[in-house]
């Protein structure tokens, strides 16, 4: 797939209320440069400026948000692995695992390039600006590499271009099947046995990068499962390439996962991990859901972020981060759509939130410190969201502020979960009281991207992706 898009759309805007780090202007107005960034934010209208060039904004215009980790190939197998009418029971985790393990070994790379892609167009509609792609598919159906060894990451790479989403891919590391295991035949296309080759490939990947400034690369150890304490090491080498660069795992997902590593390896996953690399604010803990109190009060203190994927988190039946608690210790904390079962920013955070309040009891679920200087839960919510997903994926956005890049979105005034609303509770009636979508206009490095609620290529995008899911 080749982009064909309309090109930045610099120059001057006027919102009618703008989403700035601590609070609102309304209206507010923008400058956006020609490289897509955002070059100035005024409170009054310059005198300089010429009416008639000023693009209006009648909605709420916000920051577009991280999503810190996705699978994008796994949208394709969505609602086709709850089991079906002959579903015995014992439906859990690892049975999901065996339905995805059969999915991913049929796919070519048309099949990964076109459905991520429409996982990248449903993103971009839902508010989400820019993805972090944790990407473990890398060698052919025979478990051989391609004869371009990043065949791939390449076309997670375009995926992302024919979209417009901002992408930090995560070239994933996997080298067993489980601790102290052999990797089994189906895990055969995600395998790395020499650390080198995987290196080169996060070589590779820095080269072609550097050709897109909304794209970058991190590295993403799979698992405490997937890899030894010395392949943490010879990654914390590769990571040292790139000052900064994102390192992502997943870990303590499931009870069953942290039984096999207090059993095998004498310690409980989160705390291995701390055992044996340096964890800090490069870094992002995907689920960390059954973290000891102790654990994460580490993980708070490191200065690392947890990635949380509620609505996958509730499809697997993972169950519930102690989100309140890790709250209370300073914990950062961004949110991912993992599986994209369904892709959705506002039911990522509302499910976040109530379950919550059904755990406690009660509908604090992000205690005031004092320190808030507007809005409610709903604004609480989005701006930890937004803030630490972007620290998590190393890019240049998450507010509205000069030097940052220009990933907007704005809200229909209009839509009718928003009438009524003054900003400081716009986002308490989108994330809680919204069951249309309300997400009018959405730009990325400053191309309008999605308009009027449709994506720019989304029939296009969507006739592919008919095709390919109706022959998977
Ligand atoms: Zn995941």
């Amino acid at each position: 797939m080749s982009a064909t898009r309309p090109g930045r759309d610099a120059g001057q805007y006027r919102a009618a209320h703008l989403h700035l780090p601590d609070g609102w202007l309304s209206p507010g107005y923008l400058e956006i440069d020609t490289a897509g960034i955002i070059a100035a934010v005024h409170a009054d209208q310059p005198p300089t400026w010429d009416l008639a060039e000023v693009r209006r904004l009648d909605g709420f215009v916000l920051p577009g948000m991280a999503n810190l980790h996705s699978h994008a190939h796994q949208r394709g197998l969505a609602g086709k692995a709850e089991g079906g009418a002959g579903a015995a029971s014992g439906e859990n985790f690892w049975t999901w695992r065996t339905q995805m393990y059969a999915f991913v070994e049929r796919l070519s790379p048309d099949d990964l390039e076109v459905i991520a892609t429409q996982a990248y167009v449903e993103m971009l509609k839902a508010g989400f600006t820019t993805v972090g792609e944790f990407h473990y598919l890398h060698h052919d159906q025979n478990g051989q590499p391609y004869a371009n060894p990043a065949e791939l990451s390449e076309r997670i790479l375009s995926a992302a271009d024919a979209s417009g989403i901002a992408l930090t891919l995560l070239p994933v590391l996997y080298t067993r099947g489980g601790i102290g295991k052999a990797p089994s035949h189906e895990q055969r296309r995600f395998v790395h046995e020499d650390v080198g080759k995987f290196a080169q490939l996060v070589e590779h990947l820095l080269t072609l990068v550097a050709s897109n400034p909304v794209w970058r690369v991190g590295i993403a150890p799979h698992s405490v499962r997937a890899v030894t304490g010395d392949d943490l090491a010879a990654l914390s080498t590769i990571a040292d390439r790139d000052p900064g660069m994102p390192v992502h795992i997943h870990v303590a997902e499931q009870t069953g996962e942290v039984d096999e590593c207090v059993a095998l390896l004498g310690m409980r996953p989160i705390d291995w991990l701390l055992a044996h690399v340096e964890v800090d604010d490069r870094w992002t803990l995907i689920h960390a859901t059954h973290g000891s109190p102790e654990e994460l009060d580490a993980v708070a203190a490191s200065g690392a972020t947890v990635g949380l994927c509620p609505i996958t988190e509730a499809n697997l039946g993972d169950g519930i981060f102690p989100l309140r608690d890790y709250h209370q210790q300073g914990g950062r904390w961004g949110i991912g759509t993992d599986s994209n079962v369904a892709i959705s920013l506002v039911d990522e955070l509302r499910l976040l939130d109530y379950g919550q309040r059904l755990l406690h009891r009660r509908r604090d679920t992000l205690p005031a410190t004092g320190q808030e200087t507007v809005g409610g839960p709903g604004r609480r919510l989005f701006d930890h969201a937004l803030m630490s997903g972007a620290r998590s994926l190393g890019q240049p956005v998450g507010a509205i502020r000069p030097g940052m890049r220009a990933g907007l979105i704005e809200l229909d005034p209009d839509a009718a979960p928003m009438l009524g609303h003054r900003p400081d509770t716009v986002l308490d009636g989108w994330i809680f009281a919204s069951s249309t979508p309300v997400v009018r206009n959405v730009m990325v490095g400053g191309e309008w991207v999605v308009r009027d609620g449709h994506h720019i290529r989304e029939r296009e995008v969507l006739e592919q992706f008919r095709a390919v899911v109706s022959r998977l």
